[in-house]
């Protein structure tokens, strides 16, 4: 089973509407623990400020994937919570390595020409780059 299919399989409340969820396997590790976050949110989490509701409102992810490098996770009914949840996964992503997942060196650039962006470290940069220009 793929990383991504087993974090769709231990949170199925949250994954029953997902269309797309196809960023690569470095940055499971982060999005298990958002998607963590948010299912914790939702079963026990949940409270409404204003009125000290505690039915929390149908959270479904329906895309995770990467976009000019970036992490980009949309959500149906989010609550603020969730919202920055996300924002800060999206932190973190900018400093993971899609590929690897390491914190070191990563930069959403290679310099080389006409290559997709990719947040990488330079080794999987480099690995990439060999592959893409064969
Ligand atoms: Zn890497």
């Amino acid at each position: 089973m793929t990383k991504n299919n087993q974090i769709k399989a231990d949170y199925p409340d949250i994954f029953r509407d997902c269309f797309d969820f196809s960023t690569g396997d470095g940055w499971a590790e982060l999005i298990d623990a958002l998607c963590s976050a948010i299912d914790g949110h939702k079963k026990w989490g949940y409270i409404d400020r204003g009125t000290g509701d505690t039915t929390p409102p149908d959270i479904q992810v329906r895309q995770i994937k990467e976009k000019f490098g970036t992490l980009r996770v949309y959500v149906a009914n989010a609550t603020y919570e969730v919202d920055g949840m996300i924002r800060l996964a999206e932190v973190i992503a900018s400093r993971t390595c899609e590929f690897c997942g390491s914190n070191i060196e990563v930069t959403n650039s290679s310099g080389a020409e006409n290559v997709w962006r990719k947040n990488l470290c330079l080794k999987c940069h480099e690995e990439r780059d060999k592959r893409l220009g064969d």
